[in-house]
Formats: structure tokens, sequence, C-alpha cells
């Protein structure tokens, strides 16, 4: 593997390895890396799914938290959360690549393996960019999806009475951050929640297979935390609706690792941001939470229900108690 060191490479050279690391698109691709443009060519009847996603160093992460590696397929892979979201499959991704003239061969190199790996994996070719020097690590990540004519899961259209199922488990990576951010991350029990913040998985298939169950009423991905992400559903929606706490689903080993720590699992769940998780809506009498699962492929959990009026109510043991902060907001002080 030829070394990535800038100085030598320069923007040219740079890109010249990237293009030979990210290798011919392909599929649907007339073109990518190497021209003023990627060219893609929709297939008849389909609906083209684009997301973007920035990550600045000292903003979204520390050098002193993460790796490279992790980092790279990080930033593709809440792009992938975004587009399972609206039922879209992966196409292809751009990739604007902000870089400080000290950015050492041995980073650019992991960071490349992490987005190249991914995107192999989810037949997500890299097939453009941009590579300009910065003042700090500055990523951004245009990913492009595709979903059948007017099948896109929107966050707009659940209705009172719907159920909220949700995949996977809620919390670990807001966990995995505080202990890193604590210095703590180290420890063998940590090892789950730290790779849930740095490497996240999001179950972007399962959005996919959602939506072809033609089941959804809305869907979001949980990035900024569940009171936050289930509350653009309830606004985009025009309605409201009550959760049951006891019904969350916690990571294993989340209430022991959270006395350790001193912090509330319940909390985290709530309003610990980058679970990746999909959160959907469906009506009354669709299958059961079990279904769901077998279905997508993956751990769903049936956690409140829609109801007419406005706002999120939290129930313990059928009593009702407060929520707490909403979750994550840039430029928002608190
Ligand atoms: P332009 O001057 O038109 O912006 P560039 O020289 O920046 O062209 O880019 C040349 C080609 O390399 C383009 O196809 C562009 O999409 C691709 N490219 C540049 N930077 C990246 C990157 N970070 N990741 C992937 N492709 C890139
Ligand atoms: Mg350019």
């Amino acid at each position: 593997m030829a070394k990535l060191e800038l100085g030598t490479l320069g923007e040219f050279g740079l890109i010249e390895a990237l293009r030979r690391r990210a290798r011919r698109a392909g599929g649907p691709w007339v073109e990518g890396i190497g021209d003023d443009a990627a060219v893609l060519r929709p297939r008849p009847g389909h609906e083209i799914a684009l997301t973007s996603d920035a990550l600045i160093e000292d903003v979204h992460f520390r050098w002193a938290t993460t790796d490279a590696r992790s980092l790279g397929a990080k930033t593709l892979a809440v792009s992938l959360s975004d587009l399972g979201a609206m039922g879209a499959r992966p196409l292809g991704c751009l990739l604007s690549l902000g870089l400080p003239a000290d950015a050492t061969g041995e980073r650019i190199d992991g960071f490349l393996r992490g987005l190249l790996g991914t995107a192999r994996a989810a037949r997500c070719p890299l097939v453009g960019g941009d590579t300009v020097r910065a003042r700090a690590w500055m990523l951004s990540l245009t990913a492009v999806g595709e979903l059948p004519r007017g099948q896109a899961l929107w966050r707009r259209g659940a209705r009172p009475g719907d159920r909220i199922l949700v995949t996977g488990a809620l919390g670990g990576a807001a966990l995995g951050l505080a202990l890193l951010e604590r210095g703590e991350g180290g420890a063998p029990s940590a090892g789950p929640f730290v790779r849930r913040q740095l490497r996240p998985a999001p179950p972007w298939q399962a959005g996919e297979r959602l939506r072809r169950s033609g089941l959804a009423t809305a869907a979001i991905d949980l990035s900024d935390g569940l009171v936050q992400d289930l509350g653009h559903v309830l606004r985009a929606s025009r309605v409201g609706a009550d959760l049951e706490l006891e019904r969350l689903p916690l990571p294993r080993g989340m209430g022991a690792a959270c006395q350790r720590a001193g912090l509330d699992p319940e909390r985290l769940a709530l309003a610990g941001g980058e679970d990746y998780e999909l959160l959907f809506c469906v009506r009354p009498r669709a299958p059961a939470a079990q279904l769901f699962s077998r279905r997508l492929r993956c751990p769903v959990s049936e956690i409140g229900r829609i109801r007419r009026g406005r706002g999120l109510a939290l129930f313990r043991a059928g009593t009702r108690v407060l929520a707490p902060t909403r979750g994550f907001e840039h430029f928002k002080s608190l």
C-alpha cells in the first residue's frame, strides 16, 4: 500500500491514490471519480435519495478518543443510516475531505481503509468528492440511494393509534462516549459501548426491508437521541405520543455499566445520541414486534403509541414522569 504523505502527493496525488483505492464504481454509475462530476443512470421507476453529513474535528470527534479507521467507517455509516430511514438502498457516496497540512499519512490511510471497507460492504462505492486544505479535519459525506417511485418512508406519516417500534438497543453509544471522555474507554467492560460510539453499525438494510413490507407509516433514524428524533416525527405528523420507559431496549450490561459510572441508563436511552437505530410507526393491527424482528432481521421492540394532540409523554409503570433534556442540538446553549 503506497504511503499517503500529503507533502509528497499534493492534492492531485492524493486524489489519484483515492481513485485507485476506490476502484471503478460500476453498476448504475456511468462514471465515478475522474471527471468533473460523477454520472449516475437511474433505473426507470425509481427515485433518488440524497443525504449529507459533516464530521468536524473537535466538534464531532476528537483524535484523543477515536482512531482513523473507525472514523472512516463512521463517516459513511451515519449516511447509510439516513438512507435506510428513507427506505432507500445505497448506490454510492461522495466525500469532501478537508485536511490540515500536518495530517499524517497513517491517519489518512486509516481513514480511507475504514471508509472504503464500509463502502464495499454496503456496495456503496465512492464516486467523487473534493480534497482541500483545512485548519482541522473536516469530513463531509454525501450518500446517494434509490427507492421505487412513491415509496419513501417519511417522518410525516404517523397517525393516532399507531404503535412505535425501534430496532436494536438505545443509549449504548452515549455511554461509550461518556466513558471515553472520562478516560475509562480502555476498560474491558467499556468495550461494547465504546464500539457502539466509535463504530456504529446502523441496521440500514432494515429500512429497505421495512419499506418493502409496506407496513410503516413513518420512520426516522435515531442520531440525536430518542426524545429529539421522535419529536421530529411527532411535529412532522402533527400528533403526540406516549412512551413506556420500562419498554426501552437497553444494550446488554448497560445497567451494571451505568451503575459503576454513576449514569442513568434511562436518560442515556432517551437523550443520548448516536444510536443510529431505526424508529418507525405502524398501524395498530400491524404484526407484533417479534414478527418485524424476523422480517427486518434485527431486534425490534415496541416502546409506545401515537395519540392525538401534541408532545411526548413518558410513563413508568403507568405513571407519567418528566422528560429529561431533549437530546443533542448544535448551536443551542444548555
Ligand atoms: P474539480 O477541479 O472539478 O473540483 P478535482 O480535481 O477536485 O476536480 O477532482 C477530480 C476528480 O476527483 C473528481 O472526479 C472528483 O469527484 C474526484 N475527487 C476529488 N476529491 C475526492 C475525494 N476526496 N473523494 C473522492 N473523489 C474525489
Ligand atoms: Mg475539486
